[in-house]
């Protein structure tokens, strides 16, 4: 886990390393970044491309929903076919109040999954709770695969919640609702974690995580649990919403976190617009981790807003068709080109910021703004290297982007990687 001391007080978490498949969660391995499918899991096709799309744009996890019997026969077909695809990502199931039983019927869907999630609010009522949840633990046991214990205070196990509030409720001085309500969670997620233990389920096994849907719940639930242990901690801020709801609710919550050191894997859970692209979560995830230095996943394109100083659209439409390109060539340039994740291209709308931004930048231009000469001066590494003018500036400053990364990352032969297309670390 990487923090920033120099830019406040943080303080370094150190949890325990869990395995999923060749990916590390935890311990100084890299924040993981994991999505889930929206498919139904029965329909194999739709649920392959779905995956195959999300490992491409960067998902180093996915996980899967297993909800009857025809979503956990479908699990082997679908690792099979990624396979064959060479498509390795680990695939999760997500299991739900019929888990113990799917496992049994279906032992290749346990085999075929890298890790089981478990809710513990929904794995069963009263006494059959705890035999159904041991159930799934010894498949987990048994197939040596690390379980995400996943509490969500939309499935909190009531009677957990109900004898606490009641214990509150005798204190001379109880908690306000929402208070105890937060205790819960991390309570659920302890207490099961340690049933885990009990039954078999090694530390480095378990990976936990109390989704809730509100910022600073969310914030506090996760400062709470990690306090009280080192299990790896999967942070996601659940129902997060459509659009720059969505998108800045889980940034900033996630940030305020992953900025103290907590965290280990995340994913962004916003809901796509009707016919929207599912691997969005994907790459705000990454942008998250990438624009807090975290990570890197992808050249950044620097881009001022634009002002009443920029004549037309145009460098708007060249930033777009950048940042584009660039996020388009890395499944191919992962890999061949070392180290062109961490580049900088900057497009800048004017004289004003547009050289001295151009200058920060690996790659820069300065469109022309205003009252300006029709003329594009490109930075490399600071200095001035040409400038572009015509109607053809955008693909000549694409062209020099190209040769850059060629120059400055020279190409390299990856066997493993070339077998292995969408593996982002081991
Ligand atoms: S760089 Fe120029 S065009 Fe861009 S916001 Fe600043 S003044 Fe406006």
């Amino acid at each position: 886990m990487k923090c920033y001391p120099e830019y406040g007080p943080t303080v370094r978490r150190t949890s325990a390393q869990v395995r999923v498949g060749h990916v590390t969660i935890g311990g100084d391995a890299p924040i993981v970044v994991q999505s889930m499918t929206n498919t139904d899991t029965a329909n194999v096709a739709a649920t392959v491309d779905q995956v195959a799309a999300l490992a491409r744009a960067g998902s180093e996890i996915v996980r899967i929903t297993v909800n009857d019997a025809d979503a956990a026969a479908a699990v082997p077909l679908i690792r099979e076919r990624l396979d064959a695809m060479g498509v390795n990502v680990p695939l999760v199931g997500d299991f739900h109040f019929n888990g113990h039983r799917l496992l049994a019927q279906h032992p290749a869907c346990a085999e075929a999954l890298a890790k089981l999630r478990i809710n513990p609010g929904n794995v069963g009522r009263g006494s059959r709770r705890d035999d159904q949840f041991a159930t799934m633990i010894e498949f987990a046991c048994r197939y040596d695969r690390p379980v995400r214990i996943g509490v969500n205070w939309g499935s909190l196990d009531p009677e957990l919640l109900a004898r606490m509030m009641d214990e509150n409720a005798r204190q001379p001085q109880p908690d306000d609702a929402p208070v105890v309500t937060r205790k819960a969670l991390v309570a659920s997620a302890l207490e099961s974690a340690r049933q885990a233990e009990r039954l078999g389920l090694a530390h480095d096994r378990i990976v936990l995580s109390c989704k809730v849907s509100g910022v600073q719940d969310l914030i506090a639930v996760y400062r709470d649990l990690a306090q009280r242990g080192d299990f790896a901690l999967h942070l996601g801020l659940t129902e997060a919403g459509m659009g720059s709801k969505g998108i800045v609710a889980s940034s900033v919550a996630l940030a305020v976190l992953l900025q103290e050191g907590i965290g280990d894997t995340i994913r962004v859970s916003l809901t796509p617009e009707p016919g929207g692209d599912r691997t969005r979560e994907v790459v705000v995830a990454q942008e998250i981790l990438q624009t807090m230095g975290l990570r890197s996943f992808t050249p950044l394109v620097i881009a001022c807003p634009g002002c009443g100083r920029t004549t037309s659209t145009y460098f708007q439409e060249l930033a777009d068709r950048i940042q584009s390109w660039l996020r388009a060539q890395m499944p191919s340039w992962r890999g061949r080109h070392a180290g062109v994740e961490n580049m900088r291209v900057a497009v800048m709308g004017c004289v004003v910021n547009g050289p001295g931004e151009s200058k920060h930048a690996n790659v820069g231009i300065s469109l022309p703004g205003s009252g300006e000469n029709p003329v594009a001066p490109v930075y490399v590494d600071g200095v001035k290297t040409v400038t572009l003018k015509g109607d053809n500036i955008a693909a000549e400053f694409q062209r020099l982007v190209e040769e850059y990364v060629v120059a400055k990352y020279p190409a390299q032969v990856d066997a493993s990687r070339e077998k292995r297309p969408d593996a982002a670390h081991a």
